[in-house]
């Protein structure tokens, strides 16, 4: 006999999870399928090196909501984060380095061996972008306005936000718009003069992204990335506890305290759907689960091309997801060392400060420019940039004694080669990495004892990310807010009655938020 759940939700994703956790607290009976062997999604923390524990994906937590780590009682579970400190070091070529802390005032210090006007406008900085942030960071957990509106609240919805709008001033407007439009390296340039700092901030413009410094639609990257902070302090990154796994290990064990069903090795196979509703699901092994709701946390091409009969779906709206841009260009280094990475520029092997900070490998501008370049046109960066983490220096149970795990999160490696394939070029580019990191610690090519990497083509086929995208579709202007996944279909509900999303793929985007799955647990609760 078929079970019956009240929601099946598709993926234990990190926003799965948080669907999963609201709704068994609200009294459903939620059933979670997951593909792979564990939770998590990218968000997750496997052993891929004996007697290691590493966060293959991703590595820092900043985003993730304070009102879901509230509500879902996180710490209860085991949810525990250091923030960084120092939150950034650059080793330059020339022998020179540049940190920045938490405390502003050390952080001017190191950026006047710079510039000494970049160190004076570097607050003012951090307190535009903070304004502009906390103007958009309550749209964060609310679902988008409907576009078109349908019933008289959805009239209100977009009355709302414009009132928002016109409680600006003309500065605070046309500030919010560059920082919506523009590139990152447009906004840079207006602050700063110094490549140092301004290859410091632009990074985060980057990130999973297809685009340079200088493409347009990269400043609100950068806005995406400092809408969070840990310990109270905005913009503030940090390590978590047993790597970004305990996430979602504390993510579910909230959800099956509350009565959460959780499968694992449990691959949906399709979505079961009568007179265009949505009542089950199929797993690969021909297993059914019947569900008054099936709720979706893969991205949208794998929810709707894969596990979706097209003919349940409008033509339309099938084009629209064909055409979603949700490609990546990043790849995930991780290793296993020996010994410390000796930085030239802040030499030393022993725990010191360049190893607790992000550590960006990037010169310049241009540099980070030209790695750009060579991705635009279908090849990985000939230099790529290099975001640097040792976990292990914040938190030592994650190797064995003595021994440490580093994370290189590289751009860019465009998910599709014009000239070659993902298996042909693997091996190379690890090399190319590792000859590029060797050029600023020489001695770590010699003390790597285990390597595991992940190309975009693996992203997509080991965990799931359509296109090897980590932010389940790019973050772009047309793909945001109430277009995303696209427009008139914003609010976690789908042309398929009773079939939901609760991913990356929606509102507001990719990154450990959390907030996908809150909101889409908080529309099905509104519309129960
Ligand atoms: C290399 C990398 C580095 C990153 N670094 C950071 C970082 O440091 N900080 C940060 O905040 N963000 C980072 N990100 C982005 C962030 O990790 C993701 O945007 C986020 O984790 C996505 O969460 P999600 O729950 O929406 O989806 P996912 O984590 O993708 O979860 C979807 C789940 O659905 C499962 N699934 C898919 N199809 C099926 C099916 N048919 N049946 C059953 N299960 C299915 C998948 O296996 C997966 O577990 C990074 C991402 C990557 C890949």
């Amino acid at each position: 006999m078929t079970s019956s759940y009240d929601a099946i939700i598709i993926g234990a994703g990190h926003n799965g999870l948080v669907t999963a956790g609201y709704l068994a607290r609200a009294g459903w009976k939620v059933l979670v399928l997951e593909r792979r062997p564990v939770v998590g999604g990218a968000c997750v923390t496997e052993a891929v090196f004996p007697g290691y524990r590493v966060s293959t994906a991703s590595y820092l937590v900043s985003l993730l909501q304070e009102k879901v780590v509230r509500e879902l009682e996180l710490p209860r579970y085991g949810y525990k984060v250091f923030p960084k400190d120092p939150a950034y070091f650059a080793p330059y070529p020339d022998g020179r380095h540049m940190f920045m802390y938490q405390d502003m005032a050390r952080t001017c210090r190191e950026i006047a061996k710079f510039s000494a006007q970049d160190a004076e406008r570097y607050p003012n900085y951090e307190t535009y972008i903070e304004r502009i942030a906390k103007l958009i960071e309550p749209l964060l957990l609310q679902p988008p306005p409907q576009f078109p509106p349908q019933r008289l609240n959805d009239w209100l919805d977009p009355l709302r936000a414009g009132r928002t709008l016109l409680g600006l001033s003309p500065k605070q407007l046309a500030d919010a718009v560059k920082l919506m439009t523009r590139s990152v390296q447009a906004i840079l340039d207006e602050w700063f003069e110094s490549d140092a700092l301004k290859v410091a901030l632009a990074t985060d413009g980057v990130i999973g992204t297809n685009g340079g410094p200088r493409t347009p639609g990269t400043a609100y990257v950068l806005l995406h990335h400092v809408m969070g902070g840990v310990g109270g302090v905005r913009g503030l990154w940090g390590f978590v506890e047993g790597g970004m796994g305990a996430i979602t290990q504390a993510l579910a064990a909230s959800a099956q305290a509350h009565g959460a069903q959780i499968l694992t090795d449990a691959p949906v196979a399709k979505v079961r759907t009568r007179n265009d509703s949505a009542t089950g699901v199929v797993l690969a092994d021909g297993s059914e689960y019947a569900g008054k709701v099936v709720i979706s946390n893969a991205d949208p091409k794998r929810t709707f091309l894969n596990l979706v009969e097209r003919s349940a779906l409008p033509e339309e709206f099938v084009a629209q997801i064909e055409s979603y841009q949700c490609e990546g260009s990043s790849f995930k280094l991780n290793l296993a060392l020996g010994e410390l990475p000796d930085y030239s520029a802040f030499p030393g092997t022993t725990l010191g400060p360049q190893h607790k900070g992000t550590t960006h490998i990037c010169p310049t501008m241009e540099y980070l420019e030209r790695a750009w370049d060579d991705a635009k046109f279908g090849k990985p960066s000939e230099r790529p940039l290099l975001e640097i983490t040792i976990p292990t220096a914040y938190d030592s149970s994650l190797a064995p004694a003595g021994k440490h795990t580093m994370g290189v999160f590289v751009q860019y490696a465009p998910y599709t080669l014009r000239d070659s394939t993902w298996p042909e070029e693997k091996e190379s580019f690890i090399r190319r990495i590792i000859d590029t990191l060797a050029e600023y610690a020489p001695n770590l090519p010699g003390v790597i004892e285990h390597v595991h990497a992940l190309s975009p083509l693996d992203l997509e086929q080991e965990y799931g990310l359509t296109g090897g995208n980590i932010f389940h579709g790019e973050l772009s202007l047309d793909q945001l807010f109430f277009m995303r996944p696209v427009l008139g279909w914003a609010r976690y509900a789908t042309p398929v009655r009773n079939l939901y999303l609760c991913g990356s793929g929606t509102h507001p985007g990719g990154g450990v938020t959390g907030a996908p799955g809150h909101n889409a647990a908080m529309e099905l609760l509104r519309k129960q």
